[in-house]
Parts: C-alpha cells; structure tokens; sequence
C-alpha cells in the first residue's frame, strides 16, 4: 500500500480517475507477456503530459517509492512486471503521433503511440517505419525503445535503434533531458540517447521519440520455402547472404511450429516438413524480381522440397502470417508457454537449432523453435504447464543447457526480448565482470537512488 498521501498528491497531479488502487484494478497491470511472472503493485497512474511524468517521479522519489515504467505490458522478459509495492507508470495515454516531417524524413510522437500506427503515419507521406515487431499491432514505441525491439525486417534494417535520432526522457529526480536532434550528423557530447535505448526502464522514462523514417519501397516480393531437413534451411540462409543478396525477411519456422501454425490459422502449410523459410524482398520493382528469383533457385538449390511464391498483396500477407502468428499458435497447446530469445553468429545456426532438439528430447520437453533466421536470432518456445514443478524443474534445467550453449557458440542470452528479470541469472556469465560492473556504475549514476524499475537487468 502506498501512503494514502501520496496516493492524494498523484491524483491531484493526474486527476484522480487516472490513478487506479483498487486490488480488482491493479490485477491487469501485475505481469506481463512473460509467463510465470507476477507481482502486487501499489498503485497505477496513467500520466498524460511529460510536466505529469515528473511530478510523478519527483512525488515517489520523494518518499522512496519504486517506480516502474508500462508501455502496453506485452514485454517477453518481465521489464513491465511491477517490483512488490511500486508505482506503475503506465503511458498507453500518452499515445499521439505528433509530426510527420517529409523535409526531414522524420516522425514524432508519445511513447504510448502503438508500433503499427508509426508505420501508418509514415505511409501517408510515402514513408516507411521498418521495425516490426511480432507485437507491432500492441505494443508502444516507448517500450520498442526500451527493450530496442527487433523484428522481422531487421535483417536488411536493422533495429529500433537505428531509427531513434531523439529522445524527451524524464529521469529519476524528475528533470526532463532532452537528447538528440533532427540533424543528421551530431557529435556534441557522449551519445546520451544511446544509453537509453533498451535500458528497460531503469535510467529514464521515455516521453517523446523522434524518429527516422525512410522512403517506402515500392514493391515486395513475398515466398515461403519448405525443407526436410533443418540444415538446408540454415544453408540457404547462407547461400543467399553470401550471394550478396539482403533479403529484408529470412524467418524460420520448424516442424512443431509449423504444425501449429497450420492447426490455428489454415495457411496452407504442409506439417510433415523439418522447416519452413518465410523470405521477404523489397525495393525497386526490378531489383526485387531480380532477388526473388536468385532467392527462389538458391532455395531449390538447397534441397527445398518447394517454393511457392505469392502471386498478389493478399497471398504476401497470407504468408507472412504462418510467421507472425507463431508465438500465439505455439500458445495454444499447452497452459503456459515461456518463449526464449537467444541469438548465435549466423554460422551457427544449424548446430544451435539441431542442439534446442536434441535438448527438448533430453529433458523430455515440447520446445517449438521460430525465429529471425537472417539475425541468428532464435526464439526456442517451452510449452510447458508451470502448475507441474517437476516438468518446470526441467525446463529451467533445460534453458540453462541452452544458454550456456549459445554462450559457448559466441552468441547472447538475449537478441531482442531484453534481460529483465528473465535473463538476470546469465548476465554477468555473458559480460563478464569488468563489462557488468561498469553497467552497474552507470545505473548508480543516473538513478542514485535505485528508483527506476529496480531488481531489473541486475539486482
Ligand atoms: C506476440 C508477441 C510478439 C512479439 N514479437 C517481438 C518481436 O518480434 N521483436 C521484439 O523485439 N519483441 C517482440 N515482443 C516483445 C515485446 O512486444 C517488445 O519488447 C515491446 O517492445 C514491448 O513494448 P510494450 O509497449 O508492451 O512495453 P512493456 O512490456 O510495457 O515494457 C517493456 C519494458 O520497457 C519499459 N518501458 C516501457 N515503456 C517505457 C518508456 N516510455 N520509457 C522507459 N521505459 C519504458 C518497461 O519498464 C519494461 O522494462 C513480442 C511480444 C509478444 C507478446
């Protein structure tokens, strides 16, 4: 419980219908996409001007009380996971896009403006927002942000972060920094705003974005390619990169998923293959024939057992969406579903996809493996039952073989998901400790007091 006091100053700072305290109210806000993972918050606060944003932060700092930053809770690490006792600020009010600027090829916009409505504004000017994330028609820019969200374009460009050119961020005794600008070039100074891109909530609270935007490719190419065997997958991968070819989409399916996904959405795929490769092209109308086609024989060339190439913007989406409906298809077999996130060099894709296998055989698990195969980013899913302790022992023992090695393999703990409270444990493992604690010496100096998010990314 917070003070009834304090409750009484956030309200008059947010109006006393934008403060929820009530144990039925809290409930929505107490975990988020990551299963297993509940705590009880305080209260919640639904701030819609920056000025607001401060006073909060400046209201429970001045009483010692946690503050946990909320985009739209679809995290897949625990970052929106309230810390016992704390206020949750929660943004999704804070959701205008506030300028499209063609002249400076950029977009403004609330941390609480969601993923898919960025992209849509860019469109109206034919401009293009690249990152996509699975959750794009959920989640909010200020949580991409946060965790630097990849997605399925990532490949060909990039990540948030290539695209965040400033940023408004409220900081822990409430003043408001602004960092970055609209100009292309800008070293005045250490690059601030790169500190809090995927800081998960821990440095700062993230009120405004500016944003690169670039101009819309005027034609795609979309096509699916199935395989018998996991490694002709891998190879193509790398066949069409070492051709040159960056292709904007190489995502991965196996067969678990696959079956899944064919069991929930009917898009036509067969469920007897090892692995499916959704392949994305896009730019000028003739260099994409060109890609696709290069794209299409060097799949056969690898053994694919078929290709079939979408003929209009109807069957792109059709097939683009055997991968971005996986996570939810994977959800429905069993009653929870924890979805990893570790990524290896590209080289190593096969041995780690053949290892999460032999893995779940080992422990005696369902693990369905998707993932952004053109990153090396993959998302191994446990369908598990969290209510049976020993299946959950060894899942947990079963994560950790896989860690340790992506580790051994020169790969991270987390590719896009962020650590969290998930990937806590492995952290200091991957970085070493000169690496961690310099992370932690960077905490203690921009949030002395240890008010934003606590307990996250390290203890
Ligand atoms: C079905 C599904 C598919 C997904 N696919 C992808 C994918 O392809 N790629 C990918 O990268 N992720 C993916 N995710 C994970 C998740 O959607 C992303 O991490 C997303 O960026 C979280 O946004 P959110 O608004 O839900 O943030 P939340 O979950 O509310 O918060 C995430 C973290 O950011 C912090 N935060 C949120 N807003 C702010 C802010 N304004 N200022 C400071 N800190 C803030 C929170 O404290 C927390 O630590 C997926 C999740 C789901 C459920």
């Amino acid at each position: 419980m917070l003070q009834a006091s304090l409750i009484e100053s956030l309200s008059g700072v947010v109006g006393g219908d934008a403060v929820l305290t009530r144990a039925e109210d809290l409930v929505p806000y107490s975990f988020d996409g990551t299963a297993a993972l509940k705590t009880r918050q305080a209260a919640v606060v639904f701030p819609q001007t920056t000025t607001q944003v401060s006073d909060c932060v400046k209201l429970a700092a001045a009483s010692g009380t946690p503050i946990v930053t909320r985009g739209s809770g679809t995290g897949l690490s625990g970052g929106s996971v309230p810390t016992e006792g704390s206020l949750v600020v929660c943004l999704t009010k804070m959701d205008a896009i506030l300028d499209v600027d063609p002249r400076n090829l950029t977009l403004t916009a609330q941390p609480g403006a969601i993923t898919q409505r960025i992209d849509e504004a860019a469109g109206r000017y034919g401009l293009f927002y690249p990152p996509d994330p699975g959750s794009l028609r959920i989640s909010t820019i200020g949580g991409n942000v946060a965790e630097n969200s990849g997605g399925l374009r990532g490949l060909k460009y990039g990540v948030t972060r290539d695209y965040v050119m400033g940023l408004e961020v409220v900081l822990a005794d409430g003043r408001v920094a602004r960092l970055g600008n609209r100009c292309v070039k800008d070293v005045a100074g250490y690059s601030l705003k790169d500190l809090f891109i995927g800081s998960e909530g821990t440095l700062g609270i993230i009120t405004e974005v500016l944003l690169k935007l670039v101009p819309r490719p005027a034609a795609r190419q979309t096509m699916l390619a199935l395989y018998d065997r996991i490694e002709d997958a891998a190879e193509t991968v790398s066949a069409i990169v070492a051709a040159r070819i960056i292709p904007c989409t190489l995502e991965f399916l196996d067969r678990m998923t696959a079956g899944c996904v064919e069991e929930y959405a009917r898009v036509g795929l067969p469920t007897d293959c090892e692995a499916v490769l959704l392949m994305e092209t896009d730019g000028h109308p003739a260099a994409v024939a060109d890609e696709a086609a290069q794209m299409e024989a060097i799949a056969r060339a690898h053994r694919a057992r078929d290709v079939r190439t979408a003929r209009d913007a109807a069957e792109a989406l059709q097939l683009a969406s055997a991968r971005r409906n996986a996570f939810s298809a994977l959800a429905r077999r069993r009653p929870t579903t924890i979805l990893e996130d570790v990524t290896v060099p590209r080289s190593e894709l096969a041995t780690m996809v053949t290892f999460i296998a032999e893995t779940a055989s080992a422990f005696n698990l369902q693990i369905g493996t998707f993932g952004h195969m053109g990153d090396g980013n993959l998302h191994p899913t446990f369908l598990t039952d969290e209510r049976d302790a020993d299946e959950m022992a060894r899942v947990h023992r079963a994560f950790d073989a896989i860690v340790t090695r992506t580790l051994e393999l020169g790969g991270t703990i987390t590719g896009e998901h962020g650590v969290g409270l998930a990937k806590k444990p492995w952290l200091r493992r991957q970085l070493g400790d000169a690496t961690f604690d310099l992370m932690k010496s960077v905490k203690r100096a921009v949030d002395p007091q240890g008010v934003l998010n606590p307990g996250k990314v390290f203890d």
